[in-house]
């Protein structure tokens, strides 16, 4: 049985506990790894060396971090299919799925490359009489990153390759179920001449994430996942006096106005929903039908959902792959079972397939509910899986104020071709990632990824401005040189005369 370790001073390290998860490939259903589950001494150890090595990085200048990024970025692309590979083996998504979330990561990485232009200062000559004032962002010390299932390459390079351009040292703990990825990173990190100590993998579960949120050596976490663990990292992360970012989950509703392009948003509802089998933060599980459009929409998505093709992620023919694990499963399953319960109408019911020769999978087909409610669980409730929920309301006001009362506000979009209503949706709406026309309007690298209500604590979004502000502190300096001339003491506050 293949055995994850922890990375640590660039050494693969098998750390002091016994503990152990398993990690399955969700095509087959088979155990193909074990992950080790690291303890506060495995966690101590690795903040010890990511002191250490952030003694001499943090002052390296921030064009030598950068060409060593950019090589990371070279040996990342000469092994992307193998590290694309990785993440459909452990998480099951579709090869170029994979492939594509890789990019998206990469683009981090490239953003990353132009650190020096992003920590250049703000300077004031003669804020007072020969007095000048400057204002720089220096790096925080040894941060960490918790990241969930989802995206096991994508969603750690948000983090890391940010912190460690900003002159930071850092620990991830990814997640327990798809650990390999990360580790490949780290790995290709230091090939590409990164210093031992810098960027670091502890592999854990509960007990090094509370180790982490105790340590008084690390000032900053990064957290993504589900919205009970965002809250407590970002509490207890608090009172122990870091900073914090911790994305949630989210419920994404994609408002469909009747003079839209019905094409466009039928294909867009289609990837958004399905795509990543709806295990993704910016998945639309949500179609707010607009006025009359209901009927011919729901007719559309489940006409597509009869030749949408799921199968294993290797497959090239596969659009759609098995879910992460069996519990994941039976709980999106169980959401189905709910929703019949409570009243939707199952339009479409994916609950039964079977795959020859992978019987084993956790595979579900895709899932359609039609006149759901805001009072209904299945509405409420994240489910996490390849399940759309339509529900129909009469007019745009009544869309935007379902949208608004939602306690999650990851991401949203409508598709429409007024341009009023356009900008209305985009000014009024209580979201911090907004469509139009653009069914996973996920923002590039240079901008910030983040959203509002539940579906975030803190206040800095992650990557592109808004990471290089979280994982900087900034300090102002005011100075003069004073030539011959001597004050007095002064007492009243300094103004400028
Ligand atoms: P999760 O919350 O179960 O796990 C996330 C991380 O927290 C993992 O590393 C896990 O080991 C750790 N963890 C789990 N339980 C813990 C506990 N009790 N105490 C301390 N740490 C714990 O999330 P997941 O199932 O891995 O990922 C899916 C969730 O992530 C969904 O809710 C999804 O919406 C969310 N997500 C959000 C974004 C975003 O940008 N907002 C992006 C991707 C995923």
């Amino acid at each position: 049985m293949n055995l994850i370790e922890h990375f640590i001073d660039g050494k693969i390290v098998s750390g002091s506990s016994d503990r152990k998860g398993k990690v399955f490939n969700p095509a087959t259903g088979q155990q193909e790894s074990e992950v080790r589950l690291a303890s506060k001494s495995d966690l101590d150890l690795a903040v010890e060396k990511a002191k250490k090595a952030y003694e001499s990085w943090s002052i390296k200048p921030p064009l030598q971090r950068a060409r060593i990024i950019f090589k990371f970025k070279e040996v990342i692309e000469k092994n992307f299919d193998e590290l694309a590979k990785l993440i459909v083996s452990e998480h099951g998504k579709v090869f170029e799925d994979a492939k594509g979330s890789l990019t998206r990561g990469l683009e981090v990485v490239e953003f990353a490359c132009g650190i020096p232009q992003m920590l250049k200062g703000d300077f004031t000559e003669n804020v007072g009489t020969n007095i000048d004032s400057w204002s720089i962002r220096q790096p925080l010390g040894v941060c960490a990153g918790i990241t969930p299932f989802n995206f096991p390459a994508m969603v750690p390079m948000w983090m890391f390759p940010m912190a460690i351009a900003c002159g930071n040292t850092f620990i991830l703990k990814p997640s327990e179920k798809d650990p390999s990825c990360p580790l490949r990173l780290a790995e290709l990190f230091k090939e590409a001449g990164l210093p031992d100590g810098v960027f670091n993998i502890v592999n854990g579960d509960k007990e090094v994430v509370d180790a982490i949120l105790e340590n008084k050596d690390i000032p900053a976490v990064s957290f993504v996942g589900s919205t009970p663990i965002a809250k407590y990292i970002y509490e207890n992360g608090a009172k122990n006096e870091k900073r914090v970012q911790a994305l949630g989950g989210a419920k994404n509703h994609c408002v469909v106005m009747p003079d839209c392009d019905l094409d466009q948003a039928v294909n867009g509802l289609m990837g958004a929903a399905y795509g990543s089998a709806g295990e993704r933060c910016m998945a639309q599980s949500v179609a707010v039908a607009v006025g009359n459009i209901g009927d011919e929409l729901v007719n559309q998505i489940s006409k597509k959902l009869e030749t949408l093709k799921v199968g294993p992620g290797m497959d090239k023919s596969s659009e759609m792959g098995p879910l992460v694990t069996k519990e994941h499963l039976e709980k999106v399953r169980g959401y189905v079972d709910l929703g019949v319960k409570e009243g939707a109408k199952l339009i479409v019911d994916g609950r039964d397939i079977k795959l020859q020769g992978y019987e084993n999978g956790y595979y579900i087909g895709g899932c359609l509910f039609d006149e759901v409610t805001k009072d209904m669980r299945i509405y409420k409730e994240e489910i996490f899986g390849p399940v759309l929920s339509v529900v129909r309301v009469k007019d745009f006001d009544e869309a935007v104020k379902l949208i608004n009362d939602h306690e999650f506000g990851n991401g949203t979009s409508v598709y429409t071709r007024d341009g009023d209503v356009g900008r209305t949706f985009a000014s009024k709406i209580k979201i911090g990632l907004v469509g139009i026309n653009i069914p996973i309007p996920v923002p590039v690298a240079y901008h910030s990824f983040g959203g509002w209500k539940r579906s975030l604590f803190g206040d800095q979004h992650m990557h592109g401005p808004e990471g290089v502000r979280f994982y900087t502190k900034l300090k102002t300096i005011t100075s003069r040189w004073p030539s011959g001339v001597r004050t007095n003491p002064e007492f009243i506050m300094p103004i400028m005369k």
